[in-house]
């Protein structure tokens, strides 16, 4: 969690790097929002000047206009995603000791041995964080070494735990120095500037050259130069890459909030992910899938691992693959999956889902699966990040930078990405034949239009949320693939509203659920289509009846053409037709307009809900 920037430019003190830091800080803030502070180096006066305040950036930046912080040359900047102490101003970062000013995302595991080894020193502690230890740290080794470079070396040397640290020493205004181990930290190379960031929205405004850094590097910024050095304080490389989107993707465009421009990107989202996966002859042509053909041919089970909507895209691939190629799938909560024991061998393929590229539960999962011998496909929307990077092979959602920390355009691409990854096994291992594979991605192809439809009849869903701003508990019901779609509406409602919700398997109602159901009680129900096969459709309708017969207010989801459910909902919502398998990419969009709107009805800030953030980079 956490947002991190770095700046380094001329030699003469001037408003860019805090104009920089606080607008990479602006885009990062999606990452942490407990606190923002920033430290400047280069004012003149052979001082650091540094401001920090508890809450949203709003906070630092009326604190700035108050009372401004002189020109720099150099500049690092932080939003905190609190997991040592209070979300408070003394515990913000920077921390300071003496000249030296360091940020942190992560968490510094050893710090309490570190910290009495400390306090025994006779070192006195201002904050409640474990990031204070290193500023304490690195201070007693610049003494040392006279190097910032050379003490951050030292300093992570000592350190257990994940850490991106950013540092600046008053001494030498024209150096930046980070570090990263297990938490993400990117370089933006510029013309006479350097920059330092979690993901490259920090800089995508002034750069797209990027520098992707490895695990265990530390880099060492100044205006005219970037070196990467490993652990050891060793030569080391990194890979450059330039980042294909603009600082447009990473603003609101118009809309009132992220989310809601985010919803309405889905088409594309969706479009852009589909984009060029076939060759001439119409043969699925996945890219960076550098498995070994024999290898996936010879698979005998796919375990999916992934987190919050990550995962509920994860059950709808179990879906499709599982009938497109008769391989079974579990889907699986990486924290869960980690510290069990699970059976995973070199016929094992596991396909890690996340947004981010960061998400740490998910990528110690990767690593596990990969120590047991299993292969490991990640499913992710962000370059230049460590899970693909730590895994055989990936396969790149394109639905473009995704700021609310609520998912949603991600989670149809991370859907779209699995659906390419069940064809393309269906492909190779001869379970479908050529013509019946065409026929899907064809339809397939065919979403973009009709989410776009979805949208366009957003007004009545909208509505209806509105009416329902009170509400203190919403239900959600689905069979089949609408089961995962019931789960991942429980969760934005929970997500953004802060309001009791569930999702069921609508079959398990009689089960148990039932009982929650009084007079008044709203009721989402996804209705699958009633082309599809068996009699699921006439099941899911059947339960409709039995909850509206205990005086349940039935909110239905349902295909265009659907007239069985009308007699007994409340409200229908009608979607496009679609094949049964690919209805989640539909299905979904009602119920984040509906959480969104809700949310939004009751004052609260979609973009960012309490206590959450984006990119879960602790454990
Ligand atoms: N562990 C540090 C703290 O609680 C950093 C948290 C973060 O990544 O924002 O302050």
């Amino acid at each position: 969690m956490c947002g991190i920037v770095g700046y380094v430019g001329s030699q003469q003190p001037n408003g860019r790097p805090l104009e920089v830091v606080l607008g990479g800080l602006r885009r990062l803030e999606y990452r942490g929002y407990d606190s923002a502070g920033v430290a400047l180096t280069g004012t003149g006066d052979g001082k650091l000047a540094v401001t920090k305040k508890a809450g949203k950036l709003v906070n630092l930046i009326e604190a700035l206009d108050l009372d401004p912080l002189p020109a720099s040359t150099a500049a690092i900047g932080h939003t905190r995603w609190a997991t040592h102490g209070g979300p408070t101003d003394v515990n913000a970062h920077p921390h300071v000791v003496g000249k030296v000013a360091v940020i942190h995302n992560g968490i510094v595991e050893n710090f309490v041995a570190l910290k009495a080894e400390l306090l025994a020193a006779g070192t006195t502690f201002t904050s409640e964080t474990d990031t204070e230890v290193v500023a304490h740290l690195l201070a007693r080794a610049y003494d040392v070494h006279g190097d910032l470079t050379a003490a951050l070396t030292a300093v992570v040397q000592r350190l257990q735990g994940t850490f991106t640290l950013l540092a600046v020493h008053a001494d030498v205004p024209d150096v930046v120095v980070g570090a990263r181990h297990d938490s993400p930290l990117v370089v933006g190379l510029g013309d006479g500037e350097n920059f330092l960031g979690s993901d490259v929205s920090a800089f995508i405004a002034q750069t797209k050259d990027a520098l992707e850094l490895d695990q265990d590097q530390v880099v060492t910024i100044t205006p005219t130069s970037v070196v990467v050095t490993d652990f050891a304080g060793g030569p080391a490389q990194g890979r450059r890459y330039t980042v294909d989107w603009d600082a447009a993707a990473a603003e609101k465009g118009g809309f009132r909030s992220f989310m809601d421009k985010e919803i309405h990107d889905q088409p594309k989202a969706v479009a852009d992910t589909l984009l060029g996966r076939t060759d001439l002859a119409g043969h699925l042509v996945l890219d960076d899938l550098r498995i070994d053909e024999s290898v996936l041919r010879s698979i005998d089970k796919i375990i999916v691992i992934a987190c919050g909507t990550a995962a509920y895209a994860g059950h709808v691939a179990k879906y499709a693959i599982e009938h497109w190629c008769r391989i079974p799938v579990e889907v699986e909560l990486a924290h869960e999956f980690r510290y069990r024991d699970p059976v995973v061998n070199e016929k094992t393929l596991v396909v890690a889902i996340s947004q981010s590229g960061e998400t740490m539960d998910t990528l110690m999962a990767v690593r596990h699966a990969r120590e047991q011998g299993a292969k490991v496909l990640a499913i992710v929307n962000t370059h230049g990040s460590t899970i693909p990077r730590e895994s055989d092979a990936v396969l790149y959602t394109h639905a473009g930078p995704e700021i609310a920390v609520a998912s949603t355009k991600a989670f149809l691409a991370q859907i779209t990405a699995a659906y390419l990854l069940g064809l393309y096994l269906a492909q190779l291992r001869g379970n479908k034949f050529p013509d019946e594979i065409s026929a899907i991605l064809d339809e397939l192809r065919l979403m973009p239009a009709k989410i776009q439809l979805v949208l366009d009849r957003a007004g009545r869903v909208r509505e209806i949320a509105r009416w329902m701003a009170d509400t203190t508990s919403v239900l959600f019901l689905g069979r089949h693939v609408g089961f995962p779609v019931a789960m991942e509406g429980a969760l934005k409602l929970k997500e953004l509203a802060y309001i009791h919700a569930e999702g069921f398997a609508a079959g398990e109602l009689k089960h148990g659920p039932i009982a929650l159901i009084e007079p008044g009680q709203p009721v989402f129900v996804i209705v699958p289509s009633p082309r599809g096969r068996d009699s699921l459709h006439s099941k899911v309708v059947s339960n409709i009846q039995e909850i509206r017969a205990r005086g349940a207010r039935t909110l239905v989801i349902a295909e265009d053409g659907d007239e069985a459910v009308r007699p007994f909902a409340d409200e229908v919502f009608y979607v496009p037709q679609s094949p049964v398998l690919l209805a989640p990419l539909l299905t979904v969009v009602p119920l984040q307009l509906f959480a969104c709107e809700l949310a939004t009805a009751r004052g609260l800030d979609v973009d960012q809900p309490r206590n959450l953030a984006k990119s879960v980079t602790v454990e």
